[in-house]
């Protein structure tokens, strides 16, 4: 089957589909960082997004895409939490049935997240990929539709639906800084910006442990890498070996990747909590983190930070803000 190549119109159809079940976020200036790096630094709050992640456009054009048979017999997905939320609650809305594979890594406040939802959970697999293997047996088993986290048409034409967003919120952008695992967000978004501005750069970011993107673009081909714990609890995972879509795409619209620390991203969460008084959880702020290191910076004069989630355990943001306060 040869690969759909995704449009900017796919963008656009997917922004009218999904209206319904994921709002337009925010675009907020940031006193704060608009300080320390000397540009107007703009945050797109996708922690406000529905169910906290913007993993929801993409899961919402997805579903809404299925054929009528596949509706019927319901989907089955693998996710570390924020996909499997956004999956379960678009399948909830629109009657369809889900099935969340979790590896054990996962927080479990996102499984609760889930069932409340209405999605049905199993734990299963050391790892993402062991949790994939046992999807693909449901999957073949019981006549689901695999929903893939990035990898799939719909699911960048619905993450690119920010970047439209970012367009018409602020037509002067000179940078946007995008969290990176998998990279449906970042090709959906990139693809975006890049067809309306090719000069308007377009920078990814993971944490230190286990950027398989990074690595997999270092390579020239996609890798595995060992699974470490990390704050960035939703940048966890492979891009697949047999990647189709994000991995082509970031290395096409995506000009530059960084890397951040365990701490940098902790303080990144502190300072969201402080002095934006936002609750982000740590995937999504490790954009923030490179805005504050100083690391992510250009002669820009208007940058976007996308903060992709708001899903953060409170324990663990307590503590880090306990730690922060000298504590
Ligand atoms: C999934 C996720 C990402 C990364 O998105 P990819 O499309 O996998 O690159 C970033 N932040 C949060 C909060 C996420 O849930």
């Amino acid at each position: 089957m040869p690969l759909q190549e995704i449009t900017l119109q796919d963008i656009f159809i997917a922004a009218k589909s999904i209206s319904s079940l994921a709002h337009k976020t925010p675009l907020v200036l940031s006193q704060g960082l608009s300080e320390r790096t000397g540009a107007n630094v703009y945050l797109k709050l996708e922690n406000t997004q529905q169910t906290g992640s913007f993993k929801v456009r993409g899961a919402a054009n997805r579903l809404l895409n299925l054929t009528e048979e596949q509706r019927a017999n319901g989907v089955v997905t693998v996710s570390t939490g924020n996909h499997g939320k956004a999956t379960a609650y678009v399948a909830g809305k629109l009657g369809i049935r889900a099935v969340v594979c979790v590896p054990d890594l996962v927080l479990p406040h996102k499984v609760e997240a889930m069932k409340r939802l209405g999605a049905e959970v199993v734990v299963a697999g050391a790892s993402q990929d062991e949790a994939e293997a046992h999807a693909g047996e449901l999957a073949e088993k019981e006549g689901l539709t695999p929903i893939s986290p990035f990898d799939d048409p719909f699911i960048i034409a619905g993450q690119g639906t920010i970047g439209l967003e970012l367009l018409e919120q602020m037509p002067q952008l000179d940078a946007v800084i995008i969290p990176l695992s998998g990279g449906g967000l970042a090709s959906g978004i990139a693809l975006a910006l890049k067809r309306a501005n090719p000069a308007l750069r377009t920078i990814g970011v993971s944490m230190e442990r286990g950027p398989v993107m990074v690595e997999s673009l270092r390579a020239g081909h996609p890798v595995q890498l060992p699974e470490d714990r990390t704050l960035a609890d939703s940048l966890m995972g492979g891009i697949g070996l047999d990647n189709r879509y994000t991995f082509r795409m970031v290395q096409q619209h995506v000009d530059e990747t960084l890397l951040v620390s365990e701490e940098e991203i902790a303080s990144a969460m502190v300072y969201a909590l402080r002095v934006e008084r936002l609750v982000v959880e740590g995937g999504g702020a490790v954009g923030l983190a490179a805005a504050l290191s100083g690391r992510a910076a250009g002669p820009w004069q208007n940058v976007a930070v996308v903060v992709s989630g708001g899903n953060a355990d409170m324990d663990v943001l307590q503590r880090l803000a306990g730690d922060a306060a000298g504590g």
